[in-house]
This record gives structure tokens, sequence and C-alpha cells, in this order.
């Protein structure tokens, strides 16, 4: 697919909409992982990297105001979910895209490994207790989509779950993966639109960024030997998330697989699917009713000691005085 953003200018909405297309996942039939390039950068990859974060700026400006929208119109809320291997740039992309926008109207959630108190819950417990409010937008880095993921992989930690014996059965990650779907479908059905992120990250630029991780001083704090410890079963990993995102995607909760060898990509992508998922709600100002107009008139009177002047109304307020004092004038001469 041909992708339209171009460096140098503000990408039209329809652009950025069209751009992220080709990332987007909304029936998850027959979904391949293997068929997304961990390092595409799309048409960019001439392009400096100044003319990328230029591009990023413009997108993050784009969504700042959606977010402004979103915010002062108090119905949608937006719930953006991040996926990925370790390693794969989740903490920074989520900061990068989120930098623009004004910190009242966002809340990021980290899901870790359970406390004592989440394993004596339901798996969505954690997270039901962390969606975000009306006008705002939610961030969650991991979610309970690690419940499809984990124990699948490790079969320890689905029994750590404390569910009754009699409840693990064959099905029970098909049944799970039904239940979200549901549950996404039920948010979207209350105002709650959702959107997932999977960082497409490659084995091979996770073991860059491991070594890095150990080479540079100043990263070593974010090594994990248990990040070591889950690369060997990459494979089964592959093999859960291609399944999760198959039986998860839809039109109202869609996946973006967004590659992620290259981070700037990343942001750019994500960025982008976050414009759409933002834009897709059409979103407005309230309009103010003519008794809360009447209101501000009033409020106007009790401040200045008179009705507005000339000074301070909007251009379009100005042609319209303007018109109708030529009509008074030309009804006078008539007379
Ligand atoms: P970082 O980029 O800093 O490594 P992270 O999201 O990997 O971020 P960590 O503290 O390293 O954070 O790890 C969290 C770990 O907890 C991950 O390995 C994740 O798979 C695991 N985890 C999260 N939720 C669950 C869950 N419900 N069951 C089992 N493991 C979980
Ligand atoms: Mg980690």
């Amino acid at each position: 697919m041909q992708v339209k953003m171009a460096a140098g200018k503000a990408p039209s909405t329809s652009a950025i909409i069209d751009f992220v297309q080709q990332y987007k996942v909304t029936d998850g039939k027959g979904f391949k992982l293997s068929d997304y390039d961990p390092g595409d950068t799309a048409h960019l990859d001439n392009q400096s990297k100044e003319e990328a974060r230029d591009l990023l700026q413009k997108g993050i400006e784009k969504l700042s105001a959606l977010q402004e929208k979103l915010y002062a119109q108090d119905e949608w809320a937006v719930l953006l979910i991040f996926q990925a291997m370790d390693a794969a740039g989740k903490d920074g992309t989520i900061k990068h895209v989120m930098s623009g926008i004004n910190p009242q109207g966002c809340q990021v959630y980290s899901f870790k490994q359970p406390s004592n108190e989440e394993l004596d819950h339901d798996f969505l417990w954690r997270c039901q207790k962390c969606v975000p409010e009306r006008g705002r937008i939610g961030i969650f880095n991991r979610s309970y989509y690690e419940d499809v993921l984990v124990p699948r992989v490790h079969r320890s930690v689905l029994e750590a779950q404390r569910l009754p014996k009699k409840l693990i059965k064959k099905d029970i990650f098909d049944d799970r993966l039904r239940d979200i779907r549901w549950y996404e479908s039920y948010l979207a059905r209350q105002g709650t639109v959702s959107a997932k992120f999977y960082l497409n990250l490659s084995l091979d630029e996770q073991k860059k960024r491991f070594l890095s991780r150990l080479d540079e001083k100043d990263k070593n704090w974010k090594f994990a030997e248990s990040d070591l410890h889950e690369r060997q079963y990459w494979d089964d990993y592959m093999r859960v998330y291609e399944a999760t995102i198959r039986a998860t995607a839809s039109p109202e909760s869609p996946w973006y697989i967004v590659p992620a060898d290259n981070k700037w990509f990343t942001r750019l992508v994500v960025v982008a699917a976050a414009v759409e998922t933002l834009e897709l709600l059409d979103l407005s100002y309230p309009t103010v009713s003519e008794e809360q107009l009447q209101v501000l008139a009033q409020a106007r009177i009790a401040l200045t000691g008179a009705e507005g002047s000339h000074d301070e109304l909007s251009e379009d307020d100005k042609a319209s005085k303007k018109e109708k004092n030529a009509k008074k004038d030309k009804d006078k001469k008539k007379k």
C-alpha cells in the first residue's frame, strides 16, 4: 500500500489514517505474524531522522488537539493497550507519544507480575479498576493480555492463579480469549473505545538491545536476568501472540502490529494509530445552549459593566455586526 505521509508539511488526517491501515488488524482470521516485518520503515528509510522527528511532532500536535476535544466533550474514553516482548520499547514509545498531551487527561498503568491481592481475583479485575474515565486517554503498559500469554507458555503460572482445579480445562485459554473479546466489545458499548498495540520486535534486535544494556553503564539498570530466561521461549511467545491477535482483533478493538526494530518508526506508527482512534470518534466541543449564551452575556455585563465591546468580538461576529449596521443605515436612508 502506498504511504502518503510526506515530511516537511503537516500530514492531513486522511494521510495519517491511510498510513496506519497497513499495520491495522480488525479481523484476525488468517492473521500471521510472519507477514509483518519488524524492520519495516515504509518509505521513510532514506529520510533523515530529523524529518521523521518533525513528522512525529506534527502527529503529536494533532493528537494533543484531539485530546483537548475528548476532554471537553467528556463522553468517550480511550484505552490504548501496549503489549510486547522485553526491550521492544514500550516505555519509550509511551513517553514520546504522550509527551504533548495534557497530563490531566491521560492515565498510564503498568501491569507487572500479579500481587497476592490480584491473584485473589479474576484476571480482569486489576485492569477493570484502571479503565479510563470519560474524557480521558488511558494507557495500559501490559494488561489482561498477559493472562493469555505468560501462563500459556509457563503452565506453573496458571497453577499459581488459585483457580478451582475443576475450572482448569483444556479450553481455558480459548475461553479467556472469548471473555476478552466480549469485554472489549462491552467497553465499546459503554463509550470506552480500545486499541491494542503489539510492538513487533525481532529476535536479533532484542539481542542487540540486551547487549547495549550490558555495555552501556547508564543502561545497566535496565538489564534483568529474567529477560534472558524468557528469550529462550521466543517461539512459544510468538505462537501465543499470534493466537491472541487472531482471536481478539475486531473492528471495535483493533490490533496494530507496529514494526519495533527502529524506535523512531515505532513512535510514528503509534502516534498515527492514536490519532486515528480519536479521529474516528468524530469529537466536537460541547455546543453552548441559548440559555447558557444568555448567562455568558450577563457575566460579561457583570464584569465590564457593558455589553461586549467591539474589540472582544470574533472576526465572524464583527462581520455580522458590520452587515447589520449597513442594513440599518440602508433602511434609515429609505425612510
Ligand atoms: P521493562 O521494559 O521495564 O522490562 P516490563 O513491562 O517488561 O518493562 P518488568 O517489571 O520487567 O516490566 O516485567 C513485568 C513482567 O511481569 C513481565 O515479564 C510480564 O510478562 C510479567 N507479567 C505481567 N502480568 C503478568 C501476569 N498476569 N501473569 C504473569 N506474568 C505477568
Ligand atoms: Mg521486562
